[in-house]
């Protein structure tokens, strides 16, 4: 019999759970026997006293983060099965032996049934990023199972939390868990392009690794193409566009550091040419100032709305974005456009987008609707998942 805190539902506010979702939101708690801290494992039961689940408590909107429906002890052979299941399933996909990519994502937090937890993979560099105190607390267990699982695919394992999480109080927490202590940076492979991935100063775990497939069709679209990469952080979507020969490409991002990146992985692919320019420039300023129409722009904002409140202001910002730059594309161009919010629906965002178009008056087509890569899996009970939403629009 496990010792956790219990958290009892309210009545009726078990149905959820019973589904498989993996939240527990602060207003279904009736009570709780034991007085569990931030990060200690809890389980749950119904008002009835039956077993639902176990997970991580924090204090919070989202109270409870679950992690099993089966009433088990919590140890390394726990977590064991289940960081297997995430790399079995990365291996079923073939990312551990191919030729051309060795940069995915290894553990997608609820989409792997471990809410909570982000794990990358570049190249033999494995970035770890927990966003909840459950996981991070665990971290050092992680470290030591994957090294057990991956042997020799791993050099390092770094903990890449203090961003996520208000990790103040663990200041001197070694950032190297696990493999060696790593000097450089990563360098990946992505669809055989280059990328040199900044593990520890770079925005999330160092890339947008989501992006790798929507970047591979951009690259369809560039030939002889003049091709805006607005948003661009590390430049993803401007190298794929010079590989698929594009004549000027544009990459504007208000992140000095993020143009840094982005020069250094055009050059590092193509070495410098003219046909690369580089704005150091919010967004909005940047088409203000623009005295030329492009045939491929690329619209990949950071999330307008992180949480609810937020919302209609993002779709405003959305809608506001869109509209300026199908008002900067030549006849016959096309338009790559993203929302990474998870408060935002695909259906929001397509009415966002479908009143920027109405806006400009032009003759538009949906050519594709994407979405996120299979390393970043939805799961089937937790819908929340599915955040990477992206529509390509033929302006006429
Ligand atoms: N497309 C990129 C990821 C973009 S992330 C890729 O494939 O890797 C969003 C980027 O938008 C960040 O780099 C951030 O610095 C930048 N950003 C945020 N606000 C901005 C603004 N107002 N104008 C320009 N760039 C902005």
């Amino acid at each position: 019999m496990n010792e956790f805190p219990r958290v009892f539902l309210k009545s009726g506010r078990d149905r959820s759970i019973k589904r498989f979702h993996l939240w527990i939101f602060s207003g279904a708690i009736k009570r709780i026997e034991g007085k569990p801290a931030d990060g200690d494992v809890v389980e749950v039961f119904s008002t009835q006293g039956e077993y639902l689940a176990t997970g991580h408590y924090q204090n919070g909107s989202i109270t409870i983060r679950i992690f099993s429906f089966i009433q088990a002890p919590i140890n390394e052979a726990f977590w064991t099965d289940k960081i297997n299941s995430a790399i079995n399933y990365r291996r079923s996909l073939g990312f551990f032996d191919n030729p051309k990519t060795n940069v995915f994502r290894l553990i997608h937090g609820e989409g792997d049934n471990m809410p909570g937890l982000i794990v990358d993979y570049y190249n033999g560099v494995i970035v770890l990023q927990a966003h909840s105190v459950g996981m991070y607390r665990t971290r050092a267990l992680f470290s030591k199972i994957l090294l057990a699982l991956l042997g020799k695919t791993v050099q390092t394992i770094y903990d890449k939390s203090e961003s996520t999480l208000n990790t103040a109080g663990e200041e001197n927490a070694e950032k190297f868990l696990g493999g060696d202590v790593g000097t450089g940076n990563a360098v990946v492979l992505e669809h055989g392009n280059h990328f040199e991935i900044d593990f520890r100063k770079g925005q999330k775990t160092g890339f947008f690794i989501d992006q790798r497939e929507n970047r591979n069709l951009l690259k369809k679209y560039c030939n002889g193409k003049q091709v805006a990469n607005v948003f661009s952080y590390s430049g993803g979507f401007s190298v794929y566009a010079e590989r698929g020969g594009a004549t000027l490409i544009d990459s504007i991002d208000a992140s000095e550091k993020a143009i840094d990146l982005a020069k250094k992985n055009m050059e590092l692919n193509f070495g410098a040419k003219e046909i690369h320019r580089y704005f150091t420039k919010d967004a909005f300023e940047y088409f203000r100032d623009l005295d030329q129409k492009f045939n491929v722009i690329i619209l990949d904002p950071p999330a307008f709305a992180k949480h609810r409140q937020a919302l209609n202001n993002a779709l405003k910002a959305y809608r506001r974005i869109n509209e300026i730059a199908m008002n900067n594309m030549s006849p016959g161009s096309i338009l790559f456009t993203f929302s990474c919010s998870q408060v935002v629906s695909r259906e929001d965002f397509r009415t966002a987008v479908f009143s920027a178009a109405a806006n400009t008056g032009r003759n538009i087509r949906i050519m594709h609707q994407l979405t996120q890569p299979a390393d970043h899996p939805i799961n089937i009970y937790h819908p929340e998942g599915e955040y990477l939403k992206g529509l390509v629009l033929f302006v006429e």
